[in-house]
């Protein structure tokens, strides 16, 4: 009897087309340029190119379910009739006076308090959709969006379902269903991909009167039990429900809740592939291992060691789905590395080994062929979406034992690519690591201590109370856009382009010397990213040119790609800097992005620990800071406001990521004299949990974001007795409402009560770059007449 071959599948591919076609239907629906009609036909599109492109490269089994309007999370609450009720259909509202909603239908029609509306929304469109997750859509009235926070530790943000006390769910919208009947009909062997209940329910949230979400499960259930029937009389096989907690700390109700819902799901007509990714099983390693499924997904790129736990006790009858390409970064697979492992995983499973991408692929780009500027040998070292489809393929067959002549060229082109990358010069810079083997404990600590720092710096700075300044950028105006385009396409020479800068920086400084701000900013106009900007100036970095990866619904990024040893081959902000400084009297910050920042939003190096890529770019930074220094810029800010969003997915790894960041921030700081004034900017963060950490960093001046919270975030360095120097923004530049003088007042009040006047200073909550000159100087000036106010009386 032979072995049955390895089945090769894909837990989802990226939704948004290798031109961002998605992006660019829905935004023209959104504005009202198409029909619904138009989007959904390109939405299909899309599902079938991408169907077909799996099933070319020779994917056994394809997923279905992935595609999504928005957002996969926000396509689960329609499906299970998780709609708020001021997004329902008729809901007469608008964000101010959310209470006087009226309900979808007439069973919800007489219920005072709208929100708490229980009963499941049947009545859903595309429309519905957008409403709850922009706010608005072209039909029906605008209200608040929905919440929409990070799915796990990637770049992609999901929307928060939102749940009440006592909720009902059922079928309600059947996205899933029809496209899996859809990819039927085009004749492919499809696997839907449900997120699993006990995920959608802890990835949501509270409203209304309290209680336990977890309390929901059992009224939840019937409609993923509906929504399963209704998938088995499609024909389909298996089905692929995610469960991406069980890689998360899980309180022990949540952990043994599994058990009982899976034995409910499980019905006999639909197989379930249970899938796990982003993190080792852990704690969770047995409550997967023993769930009444056909089959377990694991995350072998994250957690390879996990692989032998789990194949040992896998009972006799499971398929084991093995995720060997990494479905979260960019560099191709080392084929010949992963046979090793699968043979071994084959060797014991025989045809219940599944090979697959560790996760969905949704967090990769589309395609590599489309990129023409990428140089020869570094786009031989990278798999974008397409490209890890083929590799699946191929290690399933090669692990089959199958060969000819493309697996034959495939395993050559991977180890040929695992070699160069293993020896290049362009990746292996050996003046960047004798340096990084130098760096002493001293390179991570200031001269002095704060308390004598700041003094030194203030017999400098001659700040007064409450000192005034901005965060970095100024409004980003269309001409500021033109000028840097115009450079990149060559339409302007270098010098020309020097002189713009120039001008929009002499523009900036004056509007700021106008306002009577105390420490000026240069504006950013020479940046049209923050990482970006500084990547493209640092050897170690490479840019794609449709390298694109959606965040949430139509917004995607571009991050750039981190191939080998980071240095700085020349000054990168001086000239700038130097320019912008010689224009006042006052002192002007210099304006870096911090290493972490620059790690977590760009693709990073899988073949060294990406604690020493930080710290690689902590001594290019460290250089620049120095240079900056030097140059006589007395105050220079060094951005971090990613550093939250590196957090490990479990607690017990926080204090290694912490003790890490941390000190390349500080490498990154400590180069300079006392007098030298370091900032740092952090924002989308709440503190309470990493005060600590942020306190380490030792800036001597932390400006953070807090307007949007009503000062709520400051609490954390109030409780703290935050040490050092301190602006909580006084107003959000997310909204273009000019803010009035005493909710400023009253803001930076509250901070003083709880921590020393000489230690607060007065700033936006984040970058004007986004905001238009009007408002900008409006608001600035508030702030600014708002500080005066506080300096008479304190
Ligand atoms: N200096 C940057 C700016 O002002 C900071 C941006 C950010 O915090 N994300 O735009
Ligand atoms: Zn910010």
């Amino acid at each position: 009897m032979t072995t049955p071959n390895t089945l090769a599948h894909n837990l989802g591919f990226p939704r948004i087309g290798a031109d961002r076609e998605l992006k660019k239907a829905q935004e023209a629906y959104w504005r009202g340029d198409i029909t619904q009609s138009q989007l959904e036909a390109t939405g299909r599109e899309l599902r079938a190119a991408h169907w077909k492109l799996q099933a070319d490269a020779g994917l056994d089994l394809i997923p279905a379910g992935d595609f999504a309007w928005y957002d996969q999370v926000l396509t689960l609450s329609a499906t299970v009739g998780n709609i708020p009720a001021r997004h329902r259909k008729g809901a007469a509202t608008n964000a101010t006076t959310r209470t006087t909603e009226t309900a979808c239908c007439a069973a919800h029609a007489h219920n005072p308090e709208a929100e708490a509306v229980t009963t499941p929304c049947t009545d859903i469109d595309l429309d519905t959709l957008f409403r709850v997750a922009r706010g608005r859509a072209p039909g029906g009235n605008g209200t608040t969006a929905s919440d929409m926070t990070k799915w796990f530790d990637t770049n992609y943000h999901y929307l928060v379902p939102e749940f009440h006390a006592g909720q009902q769910f059922a079928l309600s919208w059947t996205q899933i269903i029809d496209e899996t009947r859809e990819a039927i009909s085009l004749g492919h062997n499809v696997k839907p991909v449900v997120l699993g209940p006990l995920s959608y329910l802890w990835l949501g949230k509270e409203k209304g009167s309290a209680f336990d979400r977890f309390d929901l499960l059992q009224n939840l259930l019937p409609a993923y039990e509906q929504l399963l029937a209704a998938l088995a009389e499609t024909g389909v096989e298996w089905v692929q429900i995610d469960e991406p907690i069980l890689v998360l700390d899980l309180p022990a109700k949540w952990q043994q809740a599994f058990e009982g819902v899976y034995h409910r799901l499980q019905t006999g007509k639909l197989k379930i592939l249970l899938a796990t990714y982003f993190g080792p099983l852990g704690e969770n390693l047995s409550t997967a291992l023993n769930l009444p499924v056909a089959g377990l997904h694991i995350d072998a790129v994250r957690a390879p060691e996990q692989l032998l736990p789990v194949v040992d006790p896998l009972s006799a009858h499971k398929v084991l789905s093995v995720g060997i390409v990494n479905g979260r970064n960019i560099w191709r697979n080392d084929l010949a590395e992963s046979l090793k492992v699968l043979k071994d995983a084959r060797a014991q499973l025989g045809g219940r080994l599944w090979v697959a991408p560790s996760c969905s692929l949704l967090h990769s780009p589309v395609d590599l062929d489309r990129e023409q500027k990428l140089d020869a040998e570094i786009k031989s070292w990278l798999a974008f979406a397409t490209q890890k489809v083929a590799e699946v393929v191929a290690l399933a067959q090669l692990v089959s034992g199958h060969n000819n002549p493309a697996l034959e060229k495939a395993l050559a082109d991977s180890n040929a690519a695992a070699e160069s990358r293993r020896s290049s010069p362009r990746i292996h810079n050996p003046v960047v690591q004798a340096r990084l083997q130098a760096v002493k404990p001293s390179d991570s600590a200031r001269q002095s201590a704060f308390p004598l720092r700041i003094k030194k710096q203030q017999a400098l700075l001659h700040l007064p109370l409450f000192p005034t300044t901005t965060i970095g950028s100024f409004p980003q105006t269309d001409h500021i856009r033109q000028t840097r385009c115009d450079f990149k396409q060559g339409v302007i020479n270098e010098a020309e382009y020097q002189n713009r800068i120039r001008q929009e920086i002499a523009d900036a400084i004056a509007r700021q010397e106008k306002l009577d701000i105390d420490v000026l900013v240069h504006g950013e106009a020479e940046r049209n990213d923050m990482v970006e900007y500084f990547g493209e100036h640092l050897d170690g970095y490479a840019f794609t040119q449709y390298g694109w990866v959606q965040s949430y619904g139509s917004r995607c990024v571009k991050p750039p790609i981190i191939f080998g040893d980071v240095s700085r081959p020349q000054a990168i902000t001086l000239n700038w800097a130097r320019y912008a400084q010689s224009l006042s009297k006052k002192p002007v910050k210099g304006m870096l992005t911090g290493p972490i920042t620059m790690l977590f939003w760009s693709f990073v190096r899988d073949d060294q620990p990406r604690e020493t890529t930080a710290l690689q770019i902590a001594l290019a930074l460290r250089d620049e800071v120095v240079d900056l220094e030097q140059a006589g810029i007395k105050v220079i800010q060094i951005d971090e406001p990613a550093i939250r969003e590196g957090l490990p997915l479990r607690k017990k790894e926080w204090q290694a990521y912490l003790n890490w960041a941390v000190n390349a921030f500080r490498v990154s700081a400590a180069g300079v004299q006392d007098e030298t004034q370091i900032h740092t900017h952090m924002c989308y963060s709440e503190f309470n949990d990493i005060i600590g950490a942020i306190a380490d960093l030792d800036a001597d001046v932390i400006t953070i974001e807090t307007s949007r919270s009503d000062g709520e975030l400051l609490q954390a360095f109030e409780n703290f007795k935050y040490p050092n120097d301190i602006g909580p923004g006084v107003y959000d530049i997310h909204s273009p409402n000019v803010p009035d003088v005493n909710s400023i007042i009253n803001l930076m009040r509250r901070a003083a009560r709880e921590l020393p006047i000489e230690r607060l200073w007065v700033n936006p909550d984040c970058g004007l770059k986004t905001r238009r000159w009007p408002e900008t100087e409006a608001a600035l000036e508030r702030m600014v007449t708002a500080a005066k106010a506080l300096r008479l009386e304190y």
